[in-house]
């Protein structure tokens, strides 16, 4: 080949302007990000190596015209030893590109392999020999295949994993970005195996290998910098467009030039054919004028039309089913106005906007400010199955600024690609991800978030349009005022069933508490014939006294029954003192207790015995079951023999003649607590009137007792006998105070069939636990 000067620096020329256009990336690159994380780094080495590529392509391209040898083998060598270089260079911008571990790895195997390449070349060690087995004459040859598959492999890999990547992502602008890049990748790497080649003898394939690869590294710096990426698919259907259009207005206007220009052909052979007088001339040739200037107007009128009829021919073949915005706000404005329910809002809402996007993903979120600091978000009836519908959005983070704040819809693609989201708290972003939404539109009054619409991707696979934004941004707008209004009726039903709840409480704790006064004054009655009674019996047996004394009829018999009267009715005035004083002092919290290891067999004896005459007058039958075998516990042998004498007694009150009392026990694993520990259970079950359910609790306060006070009769054993309602919570503060519970159970209150009553005591089996009601005092 003769080398003309013109022809062979014109190549040089422009692989140069090559390395400056790398050299233009470049500055541009740095420009616009600083080099603060590893991937902008390594591009900017990437761009850095493909200027130094360009410079040694320039130089072979040079030194093939100055007709020496030598020097096209040194710009070769730089080549492919650079080319070598990039590969793995671009597989760590791949992996950084698509978030994927493993550009270090990529980075260490990357340098060996470049090492190793290098030191075949500088055959050190005899590398060529160990090799190949052959002479060093095949030298080059081995270098460059090493080159060559290094780079085919680093080169597959990275195609491959793009590629797979790129199918195994459903939403649609992460999939553009993808896409995007994968062009990029096939441009560059396209070229570079141009480069490759040996030089072509038709076409220069090394030249046009460089300019691919040029093409192919502005994509991927571009796709590297900016996160908005031109959305590829419309991008070709914006092309396909324009070409249906040219095609079907040049065929119309050529049909209507060609039909005019015919004609007037046609009218001029008629002149030529027929001999015309003047006048006939004059009128074909006005005939002439007319036709000419009919199909300009003609034409004139119908290019118009004609353009919008293909673009929207076009319109339909590509974007089949598209929807009309005006129309759509319009019938969504119609269709939500009167709504007042949130959840019909929210299918009605969420079901036409999906409809008319061709979406079968979306929810409607309410927002509301829980603190300063947290807002809630409650997922509303929803299309499409979500995992969690309530979550929280911290008020600082980045996406609820951006919805409260922003001016169009945020998508899903921004707070996963742009920086400025990836300070969200990582729970948010990860909710926001498992969404499997697209869009999110916020419904705003004023400064305030008051609720989310969010979508999912469209059937279509086109991501969100702009002009979808902006109608779902009207949208938006358009429901505040709705879900208000909707809010305020949910909230005014909300407050109206609490009121009721309210009212109901209220009147339940009113009717307790007008049990609790009466209680009080019937204390007054109680107190006054409890006292009153032995009273009266010590001030009849002292006047009998006096009488006797006066009359001189002293007999010793007479004496020794007077002194027994006055003597039960001072032990009964004391008894009901000091379970005054007892209850007196549960509610100061100073009950005496005194702990020591004790058997619950022997309390319960103790106290059957202090009724043993009442049970013999009234005939009851007191069993005894299962008692000897339970732990002892740590206890007041005389307080609790106090609390179940107390139980004890009210069986025997409350049970006609010849009734059943049980009492039995056992051991039980007490399982709320954290560590459980056992307890012991004793059980108190008589064959009595019983108690009614609204009573149950309350006859565990003081002064309370069931029915009419004048119902009551005198005498501590009899039967439905009288006391001052001080027993049982007597009993209920002696077990309390030993980290014990006592409750009842009963049918219900019937003196005809008597259904009775059960009492259960249960207390630890470990050392006491000081309860509110009343606290161990010591000495
Ligand atoms: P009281 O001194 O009136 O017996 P308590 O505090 O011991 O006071 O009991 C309160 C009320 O509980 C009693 O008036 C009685 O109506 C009811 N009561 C207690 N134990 C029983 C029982 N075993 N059967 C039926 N009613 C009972």
């Amino acid at each position: 080949m003769t080398p003309s000067l013109f022809g062979l620096q014109a190549p040089v020329v422009v692989s140069l302007g090559t390395a400056v256009g790398y050299a233009v990336l470049l500055v541009w690159a740095v420009l616009r990000r600083s080099w603060d994380t590893w991937q902008l780094r390594a591009l900017l080495l990437y761009l850095a190596l493909s200027v130094l590529l360009s410079v040694s392509f320039s130089l072979t391209v040079w030194s093939l015209s100055q007709v020496s040898k030598e020097a096209p083998s040194l710009g070769l060598r730089l080549m492919g030893d650079l080319l070598t270089v990039l590969s793995p260079v671009l597989v760590m911008l791949t992996l950084w590109f698509l978030e994927r571990p493993g550009p270090k790895w990529v980075a260490i195997v990357g340098m060996v392999w470049v090492l190793l390449v290098l030191a075949v070349d500088f055959n050190l060690l005899d590398l060529q020999r160990v090799i190949m087995g052959a002479s060093a004459a095949n030298s080059v040859d081995l270098v460059q295949s090493l080159r060559v598959a290094g780079w085919a492999g680093f080169s597959a890999g990275t195609l491959l994993l793009v590629a797979v990547d790129f199918f195994q992502t459903r939403r649609p602008l992460h999939r553009n970005r993808i896409l995007f890049w994968l062009l990029g990748l096939s441009l560059t790497l396209g070229g570079e195996l141009l480069m490759w080649l040996k030089k072509g003898v038709l076409i220069d394939v090394n030249q046009i290998g460089a300019a691919l690869r040029f093409m192919g590294v502005i994509a991927l710096t571009v796709a590297t910098i900016s996160y908005y990426l031109p959305v590829l698919r419309s991008f070709a259907r914006q092309a396909l467009i324009q070409v249906l259009i040219l095609a079907l207005t040049t065929l119309v206007i050529s049909a209507l030039i060609f039909g005019g220009i015919r004609l007037v052909l046609t009218i001029e052979e008629w002149r030529g054919v027929l001999l015309l007088t003047i006048e006939e001339q004059r009128f074909v040739l006005l005939l002439e004028i007319v036709t000419a200037v009919t199909a300009a107007v003609v034409l004139a009128l119908i290019l118009q039309p004609l353009r919008l009829l293909v673009s929207r021919v076009a319109d339909r073949i590509v974007y089949s089913g598209h929807y009309n915005p005006a129309r759509a706000l319009r019938d969504y404005g119609d269709a939500i106005n009167n709504i007042v329910d949130l959840n019909a809002l929210s299918t009605v809402a969420v079901g036409m906007i999906a409809e008319a996007l061709d979406v079968r993903r979306g929810v409607l979120m309410l927002i509301s400010l829980r603190d300063n600091l947290i807002y809630d978000v409650v997922v509303l009836e929803s299309m499409g199955a979500l995992a969690t519908n309530f979550a929280t959005l911290t008020a600082a983070s980045p996406i609820l600024i951006a919805l409260r704040d922003g001016k169009k819809p945020l998508t899903q693609y921004e707070i996963d690609i742009l920086p400025e989201y990836r300070a969200a708290p990582p729970y948010e972003r990860a909710w926001l991800h498992s969404l499997e939404m697209e869009v999110y539109v916020p419904i705003r009054e004023r400064d305030n978030l008051a609720g989310v619409f969010a979508f999912g991707r469209k059937e279509s696979g086109e991501p969100y349009s702009t002009q979808d934004l902006d109608v779902l941004m009207t949208i938006g707008n358009q429901t505040v005022a709705v879900l208000q209004n909707a809010r305020l009726v949910t909230d005014l039903r909300t407050a109206n069933v609490s009121i009721t709840e309210l009212n109901l409480e209220l009147t339940e704790s009113n009717q307790r508490l007008e049990k609790l006064d009466k209680a009080k004054t019937d204390f007054i009655e109680i107190a006054s014939h409890e006292l009153r009674t032995p009273l009266t019996q010590v001030r009849g047996y002292s006047d009998i006294l006096t009488d006797m004394m006066q009359q001189g009829t002293i007999v010793p018999a007479h004496m020794n029954q007077i002194s027994q009267g006055i003597t039960r009715a001072s032990i009964r005035l004391e008894q009901i003192i000091s379970a005054m004083l007892d209850v007196s002092r549960i509610d100061a919290q100073a009950l005496d207790i005194r702990t020591a290891a004790i058997s619950v067999s022997v309390a319960v004896k103790m106290a059957i015995d202090n009724y043993k005459e009442a049970i013999r007058d009234r005939k009851m039958n007191v069993q005894v079951h299962d008692l000897d075998d339970l732990p002892s516990i740590q206890g007041d042998l005389q307080r609790l023999c106090q609390a179940f004498g107390n139980i004890i007694g009210n069986a025997i009150k409350y049970t006609p003649d010849g009734g059943t009392i049980t009492i039995s026990g056992r051991t039980l694993e007490e399982p709320t607590n954290a560590h459980p520990h056992k307890v012991v259970e004793v059980v108190f079950a008589d064959s009595g009137i019983g108690i009614d359910p609204s009573d149950r609790d309350l006859i565990f306060e003081k002064f309370y007792r069931v029915g009419a006070v004048e119902l009551h009769s005198t005498g501590s054993t009899k039967f439905k006998g009288a006391g001052p309602g001080l027993g049982l919570p007597i009993a209920r503060g002696v077990i309390q105070a030993h980290g014990g519970k006592i409750w009842v159970e009963s049918p219900g209150h019937d003196e005809e069939h008597l259904p009775g009553s059960t009492f259960y005591i249960v207390l630890p089996v470990a050392s006491p636990v000081p309860a509110p009601a009343a606290s161990p005092a010591q000495g």
